[in-house]
């Protein structure tokens, strides 16, 4: 992944820890150097062994309870240079200067296998970014978190992992006291479409040019454009990454639900999970934080955000990309032109595979689109039924007209009734995080202390294209007339 020197860290024998901090080689205006603020009653309530493992990390040390001091931020790893990052970002829309202002970005573990990952602490207190915000957060968003960013993992969709959560043993205050916790987050980067805005704003071009080559060698070291084309090659990479994960996302019926420019990483993985959520009956204007009244992050509205955001990438690209302003312009839009038809490519892809078909043909599209019609008449929940789709069974959930085209289509391609229906199983999950069963499991662990059902859903959405053995709120909708769930974006 990383092209970028490794520097002979050996590993720390009370962890695994093997940090190499790149991003504190860049100029200071990048980030501040922060410590986390120590807390009264650091307590490990979950920890992601087989992360640990990948990460190369010492999974027996670091499960231990004494490991909560690490998780908390009461003591700091071998190795870590703690920083906050310095950021800019569009929040529904509007240009704001932020930086982590809850986050402290503890180093750049190197892995077994010679990857580079961030390990970020979500929630550790008060940062030279963290304006009116206590810098802190509470345990039933980062279980949530947690949760989410390993279903996505499991879905085989890029994105950040969790590597722990531990509370912190005092209140936060939202509407109501809430328990605290810090989640340790785990990232390719925190490089974000904000990250390059900032710069862009300052007119800080030197910087902006410096960011442009850690990020593409960073995330993007397969490509070697020159010197002069390398802002434009970073551009098209991040407009393919973008593309083809919101694809993934609207599969599998992902609503992200804030996705402010400062909340999309160049690597192409999901992040910042907050007031996101997965539909159950198919509906594009669906909105599950309490905060977006006017729908912009609605699942439907997805694919056009992005393309948004990407504008916002390359208009801070501009004064990078060609030293002719004129020309640049021009670069910067075809480069965002190209978005819909990637995603589109990309979308159709993966609808293909949730319908079984091999091969395209020019029917194809309003053959999903046809169908996503009937499902948002009839209310039809999305997961359940495109897992319950058979070629040679009576149609339950979807029109017979309907059913009786797609048998037609898929005779014309050679495979067996048995090759489509595998193929149909690697793309329709069985199993996703409900939202109405992830808020009760949530209820349980930050009222109750009780993560029983936490761990069933965690287990659970692991292997989710397996659908034995599957706890039953999972698998199907939950009960008519159970209302959308909204969650506080003040996560
Ligand atoms: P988010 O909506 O989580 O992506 O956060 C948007 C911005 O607000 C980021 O710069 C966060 O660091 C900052 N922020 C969110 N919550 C807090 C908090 N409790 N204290 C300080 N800053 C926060
Ligand atoms: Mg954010």
């Amino acid at each position: 992944m990383s092209s970028a020197p490794v520097p002979d860290a050996s590993p720390d024998i009370t962890g695994g820890w093997r940090f190499d901090n790149s991003y504190v080689r860049l100029p200071s205006a990048f980030f501040s150097r922060v410590r986390p603020t120590p807390v009264s009653r650091p307590h490990l309530v979950l920890f992601n062994r087989a992360l640990s493992l990948d990460l190369g990390l010492d999974d027996a040390t670091l499960s231990r309870p004494e490991a909560a001091s690490i998780f908390a931020g009461n003591e700091i790893p071998p190795g870590a240079d703690p920083i906050a990052q310095a950021y800019a970002g569009h929040q529904f829309g509007n240009l704001t200067r932020l930086g982590d202002g809850r986050a402290i970005l503890l180093g750049e573990q190197l892995t077994p296998s010679g990857a580079r990952y961030d390990i970020q602490l979500k929630g550790p207190g008060p940062t030279p970014y963290s304006r009116r915000g206590d810098g802190r957060a509470a345990l039933g968003p980062m279980l949530r978190e947690y949760l989410i960013s390993e279903a996505m993992h499991g879905l085989g969709i890029p994105t950040t992992r969790s590597l722990a959560v531990a509370t912190t043993g005092e209140p936060v205050f939202r509407e109501e006291p809430l328990p605290g916790a810090v989640l340790t987050r785990v990232a390719a980067s925190h490089i974000r479409v904000g990250t390059f805005v900032l710069f862009s704003a300052l007119g800080d071009i030197d910087s902006l040019r410096q960011l442009v080559d850690h990020t593409l060698a960073r995330h993007f070291s397969d490509a070697s454009p020159e010197p002069a084309e390398r802002a434009l090659a970073l551009l098209k990479g991040v407009v393919e990454r973008q593309a083809f994960l919101i694809a993934q996302w609207m599969r599998v019926g992902f609503v992200h639900g804030v996705m402010n420019t400062d909340n999309m990483a160049l690597s192409g993985e999901t992040i910042d999970y907050g007031p996101c959520a997965f539909i159950d009956a198919y509906d594009p204007d669906a909105v599950f934080s309490s905060i977006d009244h006017q729908g912009r992050y609605a699942f439907g509205n997805q694919p056009s955000i992005a393309g948004w955001n990407l504008a916002r990438f390359a208009e801070a690209l501009i004064p990078v990309l060609h030293p002719d302003s004129a020309q640049a312009l021009a670069m910067a839009q075809d480069a965002v032109r190209q978005f819909p038809d990637q995603f589109r490519k990309h979308w159709l892809t993966a609808m293909r595979g949730k319908l079984g078909l091999f091969h395209e043909e020019p029917e194809d599209e309003g053959l999903v689109n046809d169908l996503l019609a009937a499902l948002l008449a009839s209310e039809a929940d999305y997961t359940t039924t495109f897992r319950g789709l058979h070629p040679t069974l009576r149609p339950e959930r979807v029109p017979a007209e309907w059913h009786a085209r797609w048998t037609a289509r898929l005779s014309r391609q050679p495979q067996s009734v048995e090759e489509v229906l595998q193929r149909m199983r690697a793309h329709n999950p069985a199993v996703i995080p409900r939202n109405h069963a992830v808020e009760e499991a949530l209820e349980d662990a930050t009222r109750r202390a009780d993560l029983t059902r936490f761990h069933r859903i965690l287990q659970a959405v692991s292997r989710p294209y397996d659908e034995t053995n599957q706890p039953a709120e999972l698998l199907q909708p939950p009960p008519a007339g159970t209302p959308r769930c909204t969650t506080f974006c003040g996560t």
